[in-house]
């Protein structure tokens, strides 16, 4: 009894769902439910020797918002506890958490290995913004442990993939590229979009760094963009804390309060999505037309095993192949009445990607092809509608493709 009562008092002991609606809240003086949105630049100190100890840090309290606010403060503290990380920085978009994570640790004459299947803008840069900078890259297949093991330099200093992949879902092990990554010093940073925050715990697994895109998931309901980092203190303090402050890529206090209320709803959203995504694939499995499915839930992914040994759940994304290449799948996602045609993903409203003329147009053919991009790939990203529309949605759209 004792002990469950202790386990009330410390908010790092919750469950997931308690940190994510209650977690991080400062209350004003006004005691308000709901998280306040403290809209404002800057703060006003009561005299010079106030404004003098704040920047010397000995007084605490606030300064300016590029460096933090009560409502972002709020947001990385839900985020934090969710994650079980020691400290979080929140930046305006997942792009900006990405760039900052990355190029934070690293200087000229450094060395970053990367899995190959990212994100189209994390790929960018990886491969064309760090080079720019002397930093080199080395890109491997994510699923290989001998490539990331020959990959690495004497001045490899950092590893960056996503797991599961944009969007062919590529299984990286993130315990084994850790474990890798360690013995040569390197540090390891995670992009764990695809998985959600509710699936799969990369810092348990060994990686020291996670990065959000928080407009996903995190917001779940087309709105604000967003992101973070979570990392040991040690982390935030030795790169991230100056960049970040420095650099000024902050989250608006504005949308860090939208991010708020998504955190709350999170859990039940992702369980609800990954429901329907395990049933629309079996669905799809079974449509004439469909020529593949790829889906970490299904015993058909080539990395069940391992899918099933760091992640909770199957995941929110379905991957799928119609026959008949590019026109057959313009004419199954032009025939849909609900699914809705746009690049976002993690949203209330099923979405819907030909990843080949859009997220990843920018790849050379070539590329496309060794990532298994096939012209005939659709990414759909399952919503909150009811999952039977949606398996009535996608068998119009592959009655359309069979023309
Ligand atoms: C969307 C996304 C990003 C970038 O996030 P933005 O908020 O759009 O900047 C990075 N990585 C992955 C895996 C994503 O899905």
């Amino acid at each position: 009894m004792t002990k469950d009562h202790d386990k009330l008092s410390d908010p790092a002991l919750w469950s997931p769902d308690t940190q994510l609606v209650h977690g991080g809240v400062l209350r004003s003086q006004y005691g308000e439910t709901s998280e306040a949105l403290f809209l404002t630049q800057g703060f006003v100190y009561a005299n010079s020797e106030e404004a003098e100890a704040r920047f010397l840090n000995k007084s605490p309290g606030y300064q300016y918002s590029r460096f933090s606010n009560p409502t972002v403060a709020m947001f990385e503290e839900r985020v934090r506890l969710m994650e079980g990380a020691e400290d979080c920085r929140s930046f305006a978009t997942g792009m900006a958490a990405v760039t900052g994570a990355v190029l934070s640790c690293l200087n000229a004459g450094d060395h970053i290995v990367s899995a190959r299947a990212l994100f189209g803008s994390c790929r960018y840069i990886v491969e064309d913004l760090c080079p720019r900078f002397g930093i080199q890259s080395t890109l491997v297949d994510g699923r290989d442990l001998a490539q990331w093991e020959a990959a690495f330099r004497p001045n490899t200093k950092a590893v960056f993939f996503e797991t599961p992949s944009n969007p062919t879902l590529e299984i990286v092990d993130i315990a084994a590229v850790c474990q890798i990554a360690h013995k040569h010093g390197a540090v390891v940073i995670v992009d764990n979009v695809f998985a959600t925050p509710m699936l799969q715990k990369p810092l348990k697994l060994g990686a020291d760094v996670v990065v959000y895109s928080a407009t996903k998931h995190i917001d779940g309901q087309g709105r604000c963009l967003g992101g973070a980092v979570l990392a040991s203190k040690q982390f935030i303090k030795d790169y991230l804390h100056d960049f970040h402050r420095q650099t000024g890529p902050a989250l608006s206090p504005f949308n860090a309060w939208v991010m708020l209320k998504g955190l709350e709803t999170l859990p039940i959203r992702v369980e609800r999505q990954c429901a329907s995504a395990a049933k629309l694939a079996d669905h799809l499995a079974g449509l004439p037309g469909v020529s593949k499915v790829i889906y970490c839930g299904r015993k058909d992914h080539p990395q069940y095993d391992l899918a099933q040994r760091q992640m909770t759940g199957g995941g929110q994304i379905v991957t799928f192949e119609v026959a008949g290449g590019k026109e057959a799948a313009f004419r199954f996602l032009n025939a849909l009445r609900i699914a809705k045609i746009s690049n976002n993903l993690g949203d209330a409203k099923s979405l819907v990607t030909h990843p080949s003329t859009t997220t990843h147009q920018r790849l050379k053919p070539e590329a496309r092809a060794e990532l298994g991009i096939s012209d005939g790939m659709i990414r759909l990203s399952v919503g909150l509608e009811a999952a039977d529309d949606l398996a009535l949605d996608l068998e119009t759209g592959a009655k359309a493709a069979r023309g």
